[in-house]
Formats: structure tokens, sequence, C-alpha cells
């Protein structure tokens, strides 16, 4: 037997994550390969949403994803511990709790922020680069904001109430802006008038997100000042004490809350590690991403230093090279194992998204080497923002991170803080619905009954469907009352004993097809062309699938009446109904009161079985158990 190589990747982190998830799938069957994935959590936090937190858009879990859910029956041990350590000679990562060897190690412990030596910056600042972090600088201001609330000492309340950020890259922007939107909120809750409130983002640089093009940052200089943020560039902080900062060594500005987002560096571990690393703490590295020093280790993520052909500067410590990094590292791990050919880095960047609140942000983007860079403003910046992170997340947990992001971000957000407003989440309660809900199941179980009868009686007889009529193809609107008529004398003339009653109705609602709902003439072809190619048969009869679809159609309606009455799979019944009610109107016989059909059944998908109804019992039983399903748990097909 071989002996069994282990893989260690260190941090799971946006690198560490995707590594993982790779190296899983191309070792998926190899019996001789472990891999361990190793964090000081037992969550992947996405650090770009961490603003979202501190400023209380977002609930506090809506930024982290469980590993075991990540890695859930995939080839990944995920371990929980502090890595305090590297012995390179040994291979042996030393933890808090235990030692762990390795053959080939991955490096994604990510960065932390740096102070630049500024006398007392790591000391009295809230820094935002960990879920902690985050929830820290939020219960800091919610208490700041009612401690103000009860201060009688104008300037103790006005310190109280200057909100300091420093850094002018994305990330102090983005919290300064998200504080922006937050203060309102605030003021109200706190009976504070905003005017008191004072908030400054501060920078040495002369420019706000100085990578950017000037049209963006005007355009962002613009909304934090809407947002009552003032900014304050050119500004050297010399000192920051715990009462507030000293700027270019003569003016101070008292405040309690000074929120460190101005650089960054290596993690603690990558930073003192026993081999190459560069004084900011990242570790220098080949065009494979293998260590200088060591080729068994890999570096991914922000631990990377390496600057690419043709480049000056080293790949930026961004989500995108974290991304990039860990297709390169994972393919190269086992290119290493296996014996394969080595992959070289070659990153490309395709710029930034930058949002200032919850509704507007900013965005620059490369969609080629040389390729002018297209600049976003507004809706379609926060758009391309949200679609990247459901990109990204549909990679690392499918349906169910998606689901979870999409509730928090657009559909259960507070104080129309989304660029979609809160159109979207606006709730009321379901119990509302319910009358609708049992109507809507009544009607459809009535349609079905009164069908019922003759479908039992010969499944054959087809009375659902219009007899094959050849003037239908390329006919007009205005040629259908001729079509229906012999639609209608083809109906008439297949009524036997037990359809007679179905039959009859049909015709009715045929010869009311003046009145039908109007269909697109595109919709009529293809529904003529559909029904051609399975229902009728070159003579002009029925094929087996027209008496199979007749049947489903009629059952389909029992089903869907009895659940809604139910409230039992409601949301699949409303679906359901949605669907049918489709159906008919693209066949052209939907009568106007199947609008209301349609329209009552987008009403009842949303929970409306959870208020009187069976789903109340029956989907917290349904979740439990289909959460351990090996399917679902591996494809994230479930929500919490
Ligand atoms: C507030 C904020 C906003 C940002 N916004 C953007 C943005 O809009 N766009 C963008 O591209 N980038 C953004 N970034 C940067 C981006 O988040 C990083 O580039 C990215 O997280 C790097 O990924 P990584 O895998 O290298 O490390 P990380 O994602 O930082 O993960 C490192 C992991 O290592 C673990 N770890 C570290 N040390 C140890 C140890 N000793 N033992 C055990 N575990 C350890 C940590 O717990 C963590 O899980 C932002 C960062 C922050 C903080």
């Amino acid at each position: 037997m071989k002996d069994k190589k282990h893989i260690v990747l260190l941090g799971a982190g946006y690198g560490g994550i995707l590594t993982a998830k790779k190296l899983a799938k191309k070792f998926k069957k190899n019996e001789d390969i472990s891999i361990t994935l190793i964090d000081r959590h037992p969550y992947h936090t996405m650090l770009t949403e961490l603003h979202e937190v501190a400023a209380d858009r977002v609930p506090e879990d809506a930024i982290r994803i469980e590993l075991n859910k990540i890695f859930a029956g995939r080839k990944v041990d995920v371990v929980l511990d502090e890595i305090e350590n590297i012995d390179f000679e040994q291979k042996t990562l030393i933890g808090a709790s235990k030692s762990y060897t390795y053959d080939y190690l991955v490096l994604g412990t990510g960065s932390k922020p740096a102070f630049y030596g500024c006398k007392g910056a790591e000391e009295n600042c809230l820094t935002l680069w960990s879920y902690d972090d985050a929830l820290r600088i939020k219960y800091h201001i919610l208490d700041t904001f009612r401690r103000a609330s009860k201060e009688h000492d104008p300037e103790k309340r006005r310190q109280l109430l200057t909100f300091v950020t420093v850094g002018c890259g994305f990330t102090g922007v983005e919290m300064a802006g998200e504080l922006g939107e937050w203060s309102r909120k605030l003021c109200k809750d706190f009976y504070i008038d905003p005017e008191d409130v004072t908030m400054y983002i501060m920078d040495m640089l002369p420019k706000v997100l100085p990578m950017l093009d000037d049209r963006l940052i005007d355009k962002t200089q613009k909304r934090l000042n809407k947002l009552g943020v003032e900014i304050l560039l050119n500004s050297n902080i010399t000192e920051v004490k715990e009462d507030g900062v000293l700027i270019n060594g003569s003016t101070f500005i008292p405040s309690e809350t000074i929120i460190w987002a101005a650089g960054v560096e290596g993690s603690d571990i990558a930073s003192g590690l026993d081999i190459e690393v560069t004084n900011r703490g990242r570790v220098e590295t080949d065009e494979f991403l293998r260590s200088k020093d060591k080729e068994e280790v890999f570096v991914v993520g922000d631990n990377i230093f390496f600057i690419p052909e043709g480049e000056e500067r080293p790949v930026p410590q961004m989500v995108e090279n974290a991304e990039h990094s860990a297709s390169t590292v994972a393919n190269n791990v086992a290119a290493t194992i296996n014996g394969g050919q080595l992959k070289a880095y070659k990153p490309t960047f395709h710029g930034m998204m930058v949002c200032i609140g919850g509704a507007y942000g900013v965005a620059q983007v490369q969609t080629g080497n040389n390729a002018k860079p297209m600049k976003f403003s507004g809706f379609l910046a926060m758009f391309i923002k949200h679609f990247i992170n459901v990109i990204y997340f549909l990679q690392i947990a499918g349906f169910h991170k998606t689901w979870v992001y999409m509730m928090h971000e657009f559909f259960h957000v507070p104080d129309r803080r989304s660029f979609l407003g809160g159109h979207f989440s606006k709730r009321s309660p379901n119990f509302w619905v319910v009358p609708l809900r049992v109507f809507l199941g009544y009607q459809w179980l009535m349609q079905g009954i009164h069908k019922l009868p003759g479908v039992i009686a010969d499944p054959s007889n087809i009375f659902l469907i219009p007899a094959k009529v050849t003037a239908v193809s390329g006919a007009s609107a205005a040629e259908t009352a001729e079509v229906v008529e012999q639609a209608v004398e083809a109906v008439s003339s297949a009524t036997q004993a037990g359809a007679a009653e179905a039959t009859a109705e049909v015709a009715e609602a045929a010869s009311a097809w003046g009145a039908a709902l109007p269909v697109p003439e595109f919709i009529q072809n293809i529904v003529n062309w559909s029904m051609d190619l399975m229902f009728y048969t070159p003579d002009g009869g029925f094929t087996a699938m027209a008496s199979v679809f007749q049947t489903a159609m009629v059952v389909g309606e029992v089903i869907v009446g009895l659940c809604l009455i139910a409230g039992l799979f409601t949301a699949l019944a409303s679906i359901g109904s949605i669907a049918m009610g489709g159906m008919i109107w693209a066949s052209g016989m939907a009568p106007p009161e199947m609008l209301w059909y349609i329209a009552g059944s987008f009403a009842t998908i949303g929970g409306s079985g959870s208020t009187f109804g069976f789903d109340y019992y029956v989907y917290p039983v349904l979740k439990k158990y289909w959460k351990k399903v090996k399917i679902a748990k591996k494809w994230y097909l479930y929500t919490d």
C-alpha cells in the first residue's frame, strides 16, 4: 500500500475554501490522499460584507457560513484550531490544541489591519477585519448613541456623537457610508437631532478611493457628503488617544469611536514564518505560487507576494486574487502529487465595486487587459456587486447561501437599505392570505371534480385539447373564430356518455373564445407546434400523450385544489396553479377569470400554508429530515 499523503490547508478564507473544494473534487476517488482544512473559526466569514453587520444592515449571521455545511459530503476534514507556529523542517503545524503534519501545505491566513506605527492607534481604534470586529463596532455604536441620548454635558455629548473612520480605501468608504445611512435610523430611535451627529472619514492621501476614475471618486464624495459624512483628505493621523484623534500633529478631533481602516498587512502567523516573508507579512512565491523556500508550501489569497510578469506591483489583496490563486494552487498541488504540469499564475483583475450604504455604489470594471475600464454608479454598480457575490456563493454553498443572501439583502432588509429600496421587503401577516388560498383551492377543486368523471369514463376521449385544425398554423388573431368553431365541432363530435358534461363545458368555454384572454401570435405558434409534435397523429387523431396530458391536467387541478385548501405544500401548489393557469392561457382558452387564479397564486406562494394550514406542522419536520439527506447536504438544497 502506498503512503497516504496529507494536504493541509491553513485558513478557511476566500482562498482556502475554494482551494479545498477544488482539491476535494480532484482527489474525490483517491484514497491515498487526505485533505484537512484548519481554521480558528468554525465558519467562513464574508469579509467584504463586514460593514453591513457593523452598521446593522443585515443580521449578524448573514456574513458567516458554517464550514461543516460548506464541506458536507466532501472529502475535506474541517479542524477547528488556532495555529501558533509552523515547523517547516518537520512539516508540522503547531496548534493550540494539537500538532498536524503535512506533506503539502496551503497557506491562506489572510491579513490583519496595519497601523504603520501610528501612536495609540492599535490600542484605541476599533478595527474591521473579522466577524468579531464587526459585532464590536455595532454594539459600540449602539451604546454610544444610547449614552449620548442621556448625556447633558454638551461637550461630552458632542464627543460621543462624533464618529471617525480612518482610511479612504474601500474598507473605510464602505464603513463610513454604511454608518452614514444607519445614523439616520439611530437618531430616530434615540431621539437625537441628526444635526448633532458628526461623521468624518479621513486619509493622508489627497483622494478618496485613489484607484478609481476621477468621475467615480467625485460621485463617491458626493454620496458620502449626502449621507452626512465629512471627508478630510491630506490628513495624517499622528496620534490616536482614548478620547480622539490628532491630525497633522495639530488638530484634535474628540471622539470615542475611531474605526481604523487604513491598511493591511499579513496575518500574525504569516508575518512570523520561518520562510521568506516581506516586511508587510506576505510570503514570497514563485510563479507557481509555491513558497520560494519550500516547494511543498503553496500560498493563496492575501498571503501571496508575487509580481506577475510585466507588472510592477504585487497582486492586490482582494477577493479576485484569492479566487484566481485558488485554481492555480489546487492545480499545482494536484500536479505535484500526480506528476502533471504546473500552471503559472497569470491573474487578470476585473476592477472593483464599492458600496456606499445599501442603496448606492460605484464600480469600475475592466473587461480585458488593455480595454478601457467601464464605470458604473448607483443601481448598476450595486447590481454588479450583488451579482458577483451571488456567483461566489453559488460556488461555495450553492442554493442554500444564495437563498439566505437574497433574503438578507433584498427581501428582509430593513429601513429601505437596499438598492431595490424597500419594495421587496415589505411584509404583511400571512393570515390575510388564508381566505384567498382556500377560495383559490376550492375553485381548482371544482374545476377538477367537474371533469374527473369524463376522464375516468374514457381517458382517451380528449375534450381539453382542441382537435387538430390545419387552419391554425399561421392563423392571425382575426381568423381564430373559424378555428374555434371547428374546434367546438370536433369537441362535440367527440362527446361520449361519461364525458358529456365536461365536453359541454369545454365547448361552452371555447364558444366564448372571443372573450378569451388574448395570446400573442408567437406564443400561439409555439403552442401549436408543440401540440402538433406531442398530441396529434398524422391522420388528425390524438396520441396517447394527449390522454396522459389531459388526465394529468384534471388530476393536477384536484390535487392543487386540495393542497391549497389544506395549506399543504402550499408553495408548490401555488406554483402548480400558476403553471396550469399559464398553460390554459397559452392554449387560448383562458377566460378573464383565469387572471385572478394566476394573480392569487402569486400571493399564496409565500408561506400562506404556514398559517392555519398543514405546512405549519409538516414543513419543520420535513426540513429537519431533508437537511440530513446526503444529496441535500452535498448540493446545499435546503434553507434554514
Ligand atoms: C471590511 C473589508 C471589506 C473588503 N472589501 C473587499 C471588496 O469589496 N473587494 C475585494 O476584492 N476585497 C475586499 N476585501 C479584502 C478581501 O476580503 C481579502 O482580500 C480576502 O478576504 C482574502 O482572502 P484570504 O483567503 O487570503 O483570507 P481571509 O479571507 O482573510 O481568510 C483567512 C482565514 O485564515 C484564518 N486564520 C488566520 N490565521 C489563522 C491561524 N493562525 N490559525 C487558524 N486560522 C487562521 C482566519 O480565521 C480566516 O478564516 C475586504 C476586506 C475587508 C476586511
